[in-house]
């Protein structure tokens, strides 16, 4: 943490007040390390796959979390010491003191508080425990205005616009809908520093499918793949997604099918795998939206922490909305050949039916003709009036009838990545040790397509002519589309250093020998080798370095 405040990765969010748990400023590094995680997922969860990103309002209308359930149900349970005043969410703080997993019910809370006399770290009592929302309120407009929240999850957003994507996808299922941007959860007194935060960015995808076909044509890409999964019976299985499939240990395909994408898109960016696990929540972890749900974690300085929640929601949020909306959620369906079904069917007898209903009867006629037969009497309902009809009014005919498809409301599974653990965790997983030269250094190792600087451009000695040949190369790196930077100050040996601690991938040194044949040396961040390349060429070898993984010395030899 330290070296990420001084080096300009994150900062305190307002510091020179005193600053605010649960908020922190992205400096210039760690902001541009983000955005670079970000456009890889979306390399991964909008690029190849049926799905298209849209970007809504960060403030939502009472209405829309009142029908999703977030008014009542998005609580935690939070104690207060009556002598200190501190305050603290139950549950972390009964696993701190007892290592109780306990789930969020009041009840539960104050028996185990009286039961082991739990008294707060200053020894005070603590008050009776109660349950606080966790979603930020606002007004918009003037006077009392209209009530709304801040969103406590991107998805929403995407649920809520549903028919207009249902169309937009010309109502073919699967198809999915990504979102990235801020969520707000009003955490109580979070304490770990970047890990819960109050103001975080999240990456969701919602991804619809037939609740019949819970399966992702890709799912061969990823079946193979081999991975660590903790079931809700905390049992530890280390096998291959279709092996977790056959044996129902992940329940269908496209949950299995993001659980691996997931894992590969970690991999990419340079989370370890032996340090990687999927684990299933426990039946009574779950939220109040999820049938299902596996959390990718990561372990970290502070444990195992969940990074991404793949979560099966079922049809919840679409009916809920469809309820409290009045609208119409759901997708016509198209058999691929029609179903031929014999179903019964009443014919009206005009002879008995107009005598007895006179001006009636035709249109009564017309109603019986309408409707599925299924007992002795029929009741219908004409201009408000209910009639009933006993069967000699109509004769029962067994009739054949196509049905060319149905309407169904689409299931919804959704993986929830949280940017900036991610981002934290990479760093964490990046950040290393090595002795260079008799002497120890930091060296952050992160994936040379996420280096918030990708290229340093060093003058060997920081004057003439070396620095404006060094300035030049920089300014055609930069054209090249480079994130570049110079520097000229301190001794060269300091000045890679700097570049390693930061994860600069490739140091470029002007020196003596660039003014008789135009080459300058690369170094290489991890073997701290260096080749000699043309300055003309630079362009064209960093470009193939960065987005792979070959050793420089390889290209020091084909260019020279
Ligand atoms: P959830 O909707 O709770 O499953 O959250 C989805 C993802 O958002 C989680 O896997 C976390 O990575 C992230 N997340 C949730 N709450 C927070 C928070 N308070 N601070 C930072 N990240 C969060």
């Amino acid at each position: 943490m330290e070296m990420l405040i001084r080096r300009g990765f994150i900062w305190q969010s307002f510091e020179i007040y005193g600053g605010m748990a649960g908020f922190i400023d992205y400096a210039p590094l760690g902001n541009n390390l983000r955005r670079k995680i970000e456009n890889i997922w979306r390399e991964f969860f909008v690029i190849n796959e049926r799905v298209a990103e849209i970007d809504t309002p960060l403030i939502g209308v009472e209405e829309v979390f009142v029908a999703s359930g977030h008014a009542t149900s998005f609580v935690d349970i939070a104690i207060e010491c009556q002598k200190c005043g501190r305050v603290y969410r139950a549950d972390h703080y009964i696993k701190d003191k007892l290592n109780i997993e306990i789930n969020s019910s009041i009840d539960a809370i104050k028996e185990i508080l009286e039961v082991y006399d739990l008294k707060c770290e200053c020894d005070g009592n603590f008050s009776e425990p109660f349950s606080m929302n966790l979603m930020f309120s606002t007004n918009i407009g003037a006077g009392k205005g209209k009530k709304a929240f801040l969103r406590p999850e991107t998805a929403q957003g995407i649920f809520i616009a549903f028919k207009r994507i249902s169309n937009y996808f010309r109502d073919k299922l699967p198809f999915g809908v990504a979102q990235i941007g801020r969520a707000f959860r009003n955490e109580i007194s979070p304490r770990q520093g970047v890990i819960r935060l109050r103001e975080f960015n999240q990456a969701e995808l919602e991804f619809f499918v037939h609740p019949r076909e819970k399966k992702h044509s890709n799912f061969r890409e990823v079946a193979d793949d081999e991975l660590t999964l903790v079931d809700k019976f905390e049992k530890v299985h280390r096998i291959t997604l279709s092996k977790a499939v056959e044996r129902g240990i992940i329940a269908n395909e496209i949950l299995a099918y993001f659980i691996g994408k997931t894992r590969r898109f970690l991999l990419k960016i340079g989370i370890k795998d032996e340090k990687m696990r999927f684990r299933q929540h426990k039946d009574d972890e779950k939220a109040h939206y999820a049938a299902d749900c596996w959390d990718a974690e990561v372990l970290t300085s502070f444990g195992w922490i969940e990074v991404v929640g793949i979560a099966d929601r079922t049809d919840y949020d679409l009916s809920r909305h469809s309820k409290f909306s009045r609208e119409d959620l759901s997708i016509f369906i198209s058999y691929s050949k029609p179903l031929v079904v014999k179903i019964k069917k009443a014919v009206p007898k005009m002879d008995v039916l107009g005598p007895f209903f006179k001006s009636k009867a035709k249109k009564i006629a017309e109603l019986l003709e309408k409707i599925e037969f299924e007992g002795e009497k029929i009741e219908i309902e004409l201009e408000g009036e209910k009639i009933k009809l006993s069967n000699e009014f109509f004769e029962v005919k067994e009739v054949e009838e196509e049905i060319t498809g149905e309407r169904v409301i689409p299931h919804v599974i959704e993986p929830s990545f949280g940017l900036d653990r991610i981002s934290y965790a990479v760093l964490e997983h990046s950040f290393d040790k090595d002795i260079v030269k008799g002497e120890e250094r930091r060296v952050l190792r992160l994936k040379r397509w996420l280096a918030p600087i990708e290229v340093a451009v060093l003058p060997l000695l920081s004057k003439e002519p070396f620095t404006t040949k060094a300035i030049d190369i920089a300014s055609l790196l930069r054209k090249n589309g480079f994130y570049t930077d110079y520097d000229d100050s301190g001794s060269i040996g300091r000045r890679y250093r700097r570049y390693d601690e930061i994860g600069t991938p490739f140091c470029i040194t002007v020196d003596h020998q660039t003014f008789e044949d135009d080459t300058v040396t690369i170094r290489d961040r991890d073997s701290t080798e260096q080749v000699r390349v043309k300055v003309l060429d630079l362009p064209e070898i960093l470009k193939e370095l960065m987005t792979s993984e070959i050793g420089i010395e390889n290209f020091g030899k084909r260019f020279q």
